[in-house]
């Protein structure tokens, strides 16, 4: 299929490239084909207008059973499958996705209100994560061991059969990649549970999947409610592993469900991550770079650099330049390839970002930008979309609310500070603990800084840079466990340790206690 982008977002277009991708309607992805469900309605809503453009039936229990009675007879097959042959079928997988990241792009971009620059980044990484754990799926191996006595033990590394994968709106074809090519590599069968609100991509990445040679049921993906679905995945016996990334409140509530159930869980969860800028830093680039820590994917990004903590010398000049460039942003249509900053993806989540900056400037922080929106935003054919321009707020002190609460949307946050040490305690003062960043340069100086912040993640004189082949998580309120690097096949498999007694035959048997 090949998609054309087309020159307006709305209800609309994102009615045309859904049925373009979809043209028997949306559902869940079960066994290689999509399926309806029959229970309750979801509408689908354009973030650039506000207007529904599709809606599906909540597959509900009964559908959530059919998807992991699926993925139980694909991990069967996956798993006996030789790690040889995974590795040619996922290399293959990033050939197709690869092929197909405009047509992912465009799908994404119109059925989300990302823009489609950002959309197209994404498309372009996630061929690249079935690429990079291509390369990992025949080498996942053992060890022997040695040990006293006339043994030989050795490990092995099991999948855990079925992996379900729960991922929210922000960035859903990316976190659908991130959370399945690892545990496929590692001979697991997938289940992604994707946003009720944008689902759209995840599973047209499954069907691409299906269509590389991934065979039926070993990536299925349950389109539906959390409520619903979501529950009964992540409290389902037949599921050996849990990713789930989130909001805390949501993560934690999987997190005890799945526990009750036996099945381990890893979280990747939300975030306020300081970007600590000091004045012999290379203040153009740290002005960058604090404007696309922030503004990129209109702040609904967990890693986003929402603190903006500058040395006092330099801050009024520092943030003012900021603001400025911040000001500057084109926000609008998330087709138009000049696009930087798009609507907020959902409605719910809109209401809470014009929520949160006013507690922000309740207890009194400063506005330096976007208050009023611009014509062509505020009428016409957008004056419904969820548009929060980027929004520079001077003064967020340690009493401020926004100091400590994940605000997911276009917002910062600034303040001065006087010292290193203030810094660091003023990044370390939140339960969170995702990433952060330091802008200087003074060499010792940077790499104290970085190993005295509470992050998972931690930029020296950049922000915002991720890649498959780094481990990625959470520190306290943010998660725990990684979801890239290497290491994410110990995740994603178990150790088996294996006996076997070496003497002679006859011999007296070796003693082994307990
Ligand atoms: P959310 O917690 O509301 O929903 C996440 C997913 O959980 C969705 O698929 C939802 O349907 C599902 N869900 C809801 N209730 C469930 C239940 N009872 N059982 C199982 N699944 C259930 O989060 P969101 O609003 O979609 O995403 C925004 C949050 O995600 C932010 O806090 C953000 O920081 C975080 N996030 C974190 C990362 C990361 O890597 N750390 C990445 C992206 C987003």
């Amino acid at each position: 299929m090949s998609l054309t982008i087309p020159t307006v977002s709305g209800a609309q277009t994102a009615r045309d490239v859904l049925a373009a991708a979809f043209p028997n309607g949306l559902g869940a992805f079960v066994d290689g084909r999509v399926q309806q469900g029959s229970g309750e309605p979801v509408t689908l809503t354009a973030a650039a207008t506000g207007e529904a453009f599709a809606s599906y039936n909540d597959p509900g229990t009964a559908g959530a059973d059919a998807v992991l009675a699926s993925a139980v007879d694909g991990a069967a097959l996956w798993g006996a499958m030789n790690p040889f042959e995974r590795a040619a079928i996922l290399r293959n997988v990033s050939h197709v996705v690869a092929e197909h990241a405009e047509e992912l792009a465009i799908l994404e971009s119109a059925t989300t209100g990302k823009p489609i620059r950002d959309a197209r980044t994404e498309a372009a990484k996630v061929a690249e994560m079935f690429g990079y754990y291509a390369g990992w799926a025949d080498k996942v191996t053992g060890s022997t061991i040695p040990v006293p006595g006339e043994w030989l033990a050795y490990t092995q590394r099991v999948p855990w059969g079925v992996v379900v994968a729960v991922t929210p709106w922000n960035a859903p074809l990316f976190t659908a990649g991130w959370n399945s090519a690892a545990p496929l590599a590692a001979g697991n069968a997938v289940v992604v549970k994707p946003s009720e609100f944008t689902p759209a991509s995840t599973v047209r990445l499954a069907q691409l999947a299906v269509e590389a040679g991934l065979p039926a049921g070993v990536f299925n993906v349950g389109v539906g409610l959390g409520a619903t679905m979501g529950a009964a995945f992540t409290t389902d016996r037949r599921v050996g592993k849990v990713s789930f990334i989130g909001s805390v409140p949501t993560g934690r509530r999987v997190a005890v469900a799945a526990a009750q159930a036996g099945i381990p869980t890893v979280l990747e969860l939300g975030g306020k991550s300081a970007n600590i800028v000091f004045a012999d830093a290379d203040l153009d680039c740290a002005a960058d770079g604090a404007v696309s820590a922030i503004f990129s994917g209109a702040g609904q990004s967990c890693v986003a650099g929402s603190r903006l903590l500058v040395q006092r010398s330099v801050y009024r000049e520092f943030v003012d330049r900021v603001a400025e460039k911040a000001a500057r942003l084109r926000v609008g249509d998330p087709l138009a390839s000049n696009t930087e900053v798009g609507p907020i993806i959902t409605a719910p989540q809109f209401a809470t970002v014009t929520s949160l900056i006013g507690q922000g400037l309740d207890d009194g922080a400063r506005r330096l930008t976007g208050a009023a929106l611009p014509e062509e935003l505020a009428a016409g054919p957008y004056s419904g979309g969820h548009w929060v321009l980027p929004t520079v707020l001077d003064g967020v002190t340690p009493a401020n609310r926004l100091e400590t609460t994940e605000v997911f949307g276009p917002v910062v946050g600034a303040d001065a500070f006087d010292t290193e040490a203030e810094a660091i305690a003023r990044a370390n003062a939140t339960s969170f603990g995702l990433a952060g960043a330091v802008w200087t340069a003074n060499v010792t100086r940077a790499h104290h800084v970085a190993q005295s912040v509470k992050a998972g993640t931690f930029w020296i004189n950049a922000y915002k840079t991720i890649h498959v082949a780094v481990p990625f998580g959470g520190f306290g309120d943010s998660g725990h466990g990684r979801s890239s690097g290497p290491g994410v096949l110990d995740e994603y498999t178990q150790t088996k340790a294996v006996w076997v007694p070496t003497q002679a035959a006859g011999a007296p048997f070796p003693s082994l206690s307990y």
